[in-house]
């Protein structure tokens, strides 16, 4: 049917793994690799094997001369050819010889591809509460390197490259040290002639605009959209915007927001936390005041008739609390704790007046005869809270001396080994 004598070696295993026929044009070839290799890239859980392959038939057959040897002799003729090496090029860069050098579409993983991934640049960006419930924007300009727009990253005028002549285009050099009569150190390095990257440019053929460095510095003002209901450490990526480079993909520019604390309100999730602290006459008699709110609305806050405010209480007001990410119309609740403050001391004029208003003493239990019985004793005033705190830092220093490790558990796996 092809007018040649069948061979006795096997011819027809690559056009088989592409899926073509054997008289396929260059580009139903193409196609045929483009389709089968997308659908089996093991960055999108596809076999490496089968990948390799593809890469592998796809490599001959859209080679001319490489065609013509296979389809006469078959795959063990080429393996000759090629110095018994095989297959040859990695199954990756031929891949992305068909995305410009830009690695998968939408892919993420980097798994087991030559191409390297440029590193993601990472920028805290301050914000304050009042940003975070109202949502903002912010523009910052950042410089970055960029592929050289005149020799389109290549460094040279003519887009040619030439291969290194210290390293063969390897970018390593490998110097041998005789150690003695039998003995041969072989040291690796880096081409001192390229920088290593396996490549030279003639002082003729150097990009003047990038001056063979084949990228530039680029100032760009990038505009960070702050929503509503956003949380302090939450990410905003730029995916692709941080620096660019040669035959690598371009990282990604990742801003993380940093609270910064507020006078008045905390938040927790998405509720607000405000302290309030009421006289003694408020907290009995009643009270109301107004609360200046993140988008400066005045609140006005005010106790029922009759109410009691006890010290160290809380109330809280429902939908005045943050906005939740991307659903600004629910809000969290808006909690206020009260702090009562006591006169320090009372006249006996007071005392009195108080006595004829406030509830009744209970009765005392005691008779004379058992109060005769009882030991005088004296109140000291104490800093309780300083105490507590003096008392749980001395527990953490002995718990930090008996275990140096949170969650002992992996200690005693260790011991078990
Ligand atoms: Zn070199
Ligand atoms: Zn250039």
């Amino acid at each position: 049917m092809f007018g040649r004598a069948p061979k006795k070696s096997d011819n027809t295993k690559y056009y088989e793994i592409l899926g073509v026929s054997k008289n396929a044009s260059p580009d139903d070839l193409k196609k045929a690799y483009k389709k089968a290799a997308i659908k089996n890239h093991p960055d999108k859980g596809g076999d490496p094997e089968k990948f390799k392959e593809l890469a592998q038939a796809y490599e001959v057959l859209s080679d001319p001369e490489k065609r013509e040897v296979y389809d006469q002799y078959g795959e063990d003729a080429l393996k000759e050819g090629m110095g018994g090496g095989g297959g040859g090029h990695d199954p990756f860069d031929i891949f992305s010889s068909f995305f410009g050098g830009g690695g998968f579409p939408g892919g993420g993983s980097s798994r087991g591809r030559r191409q390297r991934r440029g590193e993601d640049v990472v920028h805290p960006l301050k914000v304050s509460l009042e940003d975070l419930y109202l949502g903002t924007s912010k523009k910052l300009s950042l410089s970055r390197n960029v592929l050289c727009s005149k020799c389109n990253g290549k460094g040279s005028k003519s887009g040619a490259s030439m291969t290194c002549a210290g390293c063969q285009g390897s970018g390593m050099k490998i110097s041998m040290r005789h150690l003695g009569a039998n003995m041969i150190q072989q040291m690796q390095h880096p081409c001192n002639e390229c920088k290593g990257t396996g490549e030279t440019i003639s002082d003729k053929d150097r990009c003047p605009q990038c001056k063979g460095e084949k990228v530039v510095q680029q100032k760009k003002v990038l505009e960070v959209h702050v929503e509503k209901g956003m949380q302090n450490g939450q990410k905003i990526t730029f995916p692709g915007e941080a620096d660019e480079a040669p035959d690598t993909v371009t990282g990604d520019i990742v801003f993380v927001l940093q609270q910064k604390e507020h006078p008045k309100f905390k938040r927790k999730g998405e509720d607000l936390f405000v302290e309030h602290t009421l006289s003694l006459t408020e907290a009995l008699c009643g009270f109301q005041f107004a609360l200046t709110h993140l988008d400066s609305r005045q609140l006005l806050i005010k106790s029922n008739p009759g109410e009691v405010v006890k010290p160290d209480s809380y109330k809280a007001i429902n939908d005045e609390g943050m906005p939740m990410y991307q659903r600004p119309f629910m809000k969290g609740k808006l909690y206020i704790h009260f702090t009562v403050e006591f006169p320090e001391s009372l006249t006996l004029d007071q005392v009195k007046a108080l006595e004829t208003i406030l509830p009744a003493r209970p009765v005392s239990q005691l008779t004379d005869m058992e109060l005769d019985e009882c030991e005088e004793t004296t109140l000291h005033d104490v800093n309780i809270e300083e105490e507590t705190r003096r008392r749980q830092q001395a527990q953490q220093e002995a718990y930090d001396e008996d275990d140096e490790m949170p969650g002992g558990a992996q200690r005693v796996q260790c011991a078990q080994q």
